[in-house]
């Protein structure tokens, strides 16, 4: 059940996923739209969404199949937060930029929630049962609350509660962390059928997903765009790029990519558990994730524990699936004995400011990318900011709004130069600084 980088990775959401409802269909001949939006992700749903419940016409292409990106293969953690903390954010642009941003990603959980109340994605399992943040060490503990205090006294957050040691420990089953902060706002998700969900219901609502269906040029003049895929071609008013860390696939968008620091993270389950160890473990049922520069994450679902993390650079290998299994095991020494029965990962978009990018390539593309790590949520709101911003409109976008195009210089370095970042960030952690 190993995930090897083929179209269809063999997570274990793909495993649970019920039987899709809708037909999967490629482009087969040329057709014209208003607008064609690049990539089945969240961020290309959300956006099709905003534009058809406008009456505009949309049609969207993936180079797979619905949720083949990183919308399938997450975590399933939906944060109401940038990987930049709302601390820094105030320091560096101002109090009320941190309140705008702060709104934005709480907005961010309320859309996915309403999404899947609008198209009745119960298999998506939505659960608003929190977020906890652990705490490796007692200086890592310090800042957790005196951010958790920053955020609740400047920015009238009440989401946010500190977890001691005991609290932390009695919850998750492990004595490893030093305490914690929970994030009540935050929920879960199963990630592939909610997305699956997503585009069911947009094909009910008459809009056209064509999967299978790799862009491989765009032609753009000031009014239209032209889309080539094997299949045909679609003519289109504008065109909403939604490829995330996935724009590298072709080159008609990987440029988009080239945005982005390529990083790509890993995740693993266990077995089914017996009933009374599961029990035991994260008895909150939400997700978990701890303080390390090479963070890791964790919840529960199907039965099984699922412990993932970045550091994870180049092509997938047993190496770094075993690496992870040791981690899990030094959190939860109770699991020594699961098997692992599913291993899988998935390209993340990490930007050199820490934000989401959303801005204009000339006068017909708009581009949408670069979560983060924390993109279920962030994807979802601002999807729909891309399909205002492609229709002329100027919805609040504050410092996710990318004023042009700019690309890393020196991309093809950036692999190198992140391996060699994460291998010093893996060193501080282990060495507890
Ligand atoms: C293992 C893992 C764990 C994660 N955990 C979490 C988490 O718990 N919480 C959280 O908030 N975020 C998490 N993330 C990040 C989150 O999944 C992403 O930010 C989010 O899914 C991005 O959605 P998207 O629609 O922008 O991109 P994607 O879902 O990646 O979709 C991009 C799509 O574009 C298509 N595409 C690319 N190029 C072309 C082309 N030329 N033509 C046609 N189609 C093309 C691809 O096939 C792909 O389907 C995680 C990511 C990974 C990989």
């Amino acid at each position: 059940m190993k995930g090897n980088g083929a179209p269809d990775i063999d997570s274990l959401w793909r495993a649970i996923a019920p039987p899709r409802r809708d037909e999967v269909r490629q482009l087969d001949g040329d057709i014209r739209t208003d607008v064609a939006v690049v990539g089945a992700g969240y961020t290309g749903l959300a956006a099709a969404y905003a534009l058809q419940k406008r009456g505009i016409d949309v049609a969207v292409l993936d180079a797979h199949t619905v949720g083949w990106g990183a919308s399938g293969r997450n975590g399933g953690a939906v944060l109401p937060k940038f990987r930049l903390s709302y601390r820094a954010m105030a320091s560096q642009h101002g109090l009320a930029t941190a309140k705008a941003m702060h709104r934005i990603a709480h907005e961010g959980v309320d859309t996915v929630e309403a999404l899947i109340s609008e198209f009745n994605i119960s298999e998506a399992s939505f659960v608003r049962s929190g977020s906890l943040r652990c705490a490796h060490n007692q200086t890592a503990m310090r800042a957790l609350v005196a951010e958790a205090e920053w955020t609740r006294d400047t920015l009238d957050d009440d989401t946010l509660e500190v977890f001691d040691r005991d609290q932390v420990t009695a919850e998750i089953g492990s004595s490893v962390f030093y305490g914690g902060v929970l994030s009540k706002d935050a929920g879960t998700v199963l990630p592939l059928n909610y997305a699956r969900g997503l585009a069911a219901g947009l094909k009910e609502r008459g809009v056209p997903i064509f999967e299978n269906t790799p862009v491989s040029r765009i032609e753009r003049t000031k009014n239209e765009a032209t889309l080539h895929a094997p299949g045909g071609v679609v003519r289109a008013r504008r065109v909403i790029v939604a490829t995330d860390a996935y724009g590298h696939l072709t080159e008609a968008t990987s440029h988009y990519a080239k945005l982005m620091i390529p990083f790509r993270t890993a995740a693993i389950a266990t077995e089914k558990l017996p009933p009374i160890l599961f029990d035991s473990l994260l008895k909150g049922h939400r997700s978990y994730n701890e303080t390390r520069r090479m963070m890791k994450w964790f919840r529960k679902a199907d039965g099984r524990v699922l412990f993932g993390g970045r550091g994870v650079l180049g092509k997938e290998s047993a190496h770094e699936f075993a690496a992870l299994r040791r981690a899990l095991v030094s959190t939860f020494p109770q699991l020594v004995s699961a098997r692992i029965e599913f291993e899988w990962s998935g390209n993340v978009g990490m930007t050199v400011n820490q934000l989401p990018h959303i801005g204009r390539d000339g006068d017909a593309a708009v581009y949408c990318l670069g979560y983060n790590g924390a993109g279920v949520s962030l994807s979802s709101v601002m999807g729909q900011a891309a399909a205002a911003l492609a229709i002329g409109e100027l919805p609040e976008l504050s410092l996710t709004q990318a004023d042009r195009l700019q690309t890393i210089p020196l991309h093809a370095l950036a692999t190198p130069a992140a391996k060699l970042a994460a291998s010093w960030y893996t060193f501080l952690d282990a060495i507890g600084r």
